[in-house]
């Protein structure tokens, strides 16, 4: 999968832009706060249906307009493709693909597959749990909307509880039915993300498991961690475990068993990563998780995602750059860099020079 071109309206520190992409490597370069990574942001929003960044849809609105437009022209094996975004000043967005109006968040995600690397996911391993379950989660979800599906139902009855049980502490309770009746959504959609995330981390634990011995010849295991010790993965069990709970959730005031505590047990030659992991093991590590990701949608939709590198070379040494390099040689990837000699480049590379929100050169 490709993309061709992107055009942005009042987007970021842009006011009216197009870029036209190569299929394989594109640079994009300059100093820094010139909108390097506004580009990757317009292209992954396309993706996720927001940003990977932004906490609102409004900080990505050129400061004094009311509203933003992008396009992206995108091309699969089977077919091409027209994005439009309008992103309104009121919080209104509006997702269109083909001319046909994208409702749901879930509809949009099976589109346009990217897997975006930046700096922060070389804390993968070592960073928190939660760093973890968004790459899961962000890999699942882009290949099965159900997933997503599922994961929104779970996080909105899981409030609902956590918002009950403060009431019931409040109250003194020592159980309550309509606890029962969440714990019973939450053990059905818990099932559910069960299932997809242990297919999901064994396949992402083969992918990984093969470029970490490529790239440093340790062994590296990624495995899945559950927030909870039910006595089985279908929903029964589950509830049960949820319901055992009961008395300790009210004491706590919030919700303390789940798949919202899911974690990845990383090891590398047997040992724990995130404890006894150097520093470069653990680098090693999170790049090779994040190149699988790639190659688990490549595997699952037979499409390989669109690579949107973010100022990551200058955080590679030379041997994992090469690696990386030759991994991405045949793939369409955007990389954002102030230095231009870190990326090689051959016949098919684009060269974007950013200055001030605009391409001021390109070659
Ligand atoms: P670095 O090399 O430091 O990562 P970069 O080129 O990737 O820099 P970006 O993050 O793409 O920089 O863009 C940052 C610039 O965009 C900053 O100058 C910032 O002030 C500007 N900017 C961010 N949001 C808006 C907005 N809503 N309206 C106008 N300008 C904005
Ligand atoms: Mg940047």
């Amino acid at each position: 999968m490709y993309i061709s071109s992107l055009s942005l309206a009042n987007f970021r520190n842009y006011t009216s832009e197009k870029i036209e992409f190569s299929p394989y490597t594109n640079v994009i370069y300059g100093d820094n706060a010139q909108g390097k990574t506004n580009i990757l942001e317009a292209v992954y929003i396309f993706s996720q249906g927001r940003s990977h960044r932004a906490k609102s849809d409004k900080e990505l609105i050129k400061f004094g307009e009311d509203f933003s437009r992008l396009s992206l022209d995108f091309h699969d094996s089977e077919r091409d493709y027209t994005a439009a975004m309008q992103l309104m000043k009121n919080g209104r967005k509006n997702i269109k693909i083909n001319h046909v109006q994208i409702t749901k968040l879930s509809k949009l995600m099976n589109y346009l597959n990217v897997v975006m690397f930046s700096p922060e996911d070389l804390e993968l391993v070592k960073g928190s749990p939660s760093a973890r379950r968004k790459f899961i989660d962000s890999s699942v979800s882009q290949l099965y909307p159900r997933y997503l599906t599922s994961l929104i139902d779970y996080h909105k009855a899981l409030g609902q509880k956590n918002s009950l049980l403060k009431v019931l502490r409040a109250k003194g309770a020592k159980s309550d039915m309509m606890l029962s009746v969440w714990n019973e959504q939450l053990a059905a959609e818990g099932e559910k993300i069960i299932k997809y995330r242990t297919d999901f981390v064994k396949l992402i634990n083969n992918f990984s498991a093969a470029i970490q011995n490529e790239i440093s010849g340790e062994k590296l295991q990624i495995s899945y961690m559950p927030g909870m010790r039910a006595s089985g993965d279908d929903k029964d069990s589950i509830y049960e475990y949820l319901e055992k709970n009961q008395r300790r959730e009210i004491d706590l005031a919030s919700a303390q068993v789940g798949v919202q505590r899911d974690d990845l047990h990383i090891t590398i030659n047997g040992s724990e990563a995130k404890i006894y992991g150097s520093q470069g093991q653990q680098r090693t590590s999170a790049l090779s998780m994040k190149i699988a990701q790639a190659d688990y949608i490549h595997h699952i939709k037979s499409e390989y995602p669109i690579l949107l590198l973010d100022d990551i070379m200058s955080e590679l040494d030379i041997n994992r750059r090469m690696y990386l390099s030759q991994k991405i040689r045949d793939k369409q990837v955007l990389i954002t860099s102030t230095d231009t000699d870190l990326i090689e480049s051959t016949d098919n590379t684009k060269l974007f020079k950013i200055k001030n929100g605009s391409v001021v050169r390109e070659e």
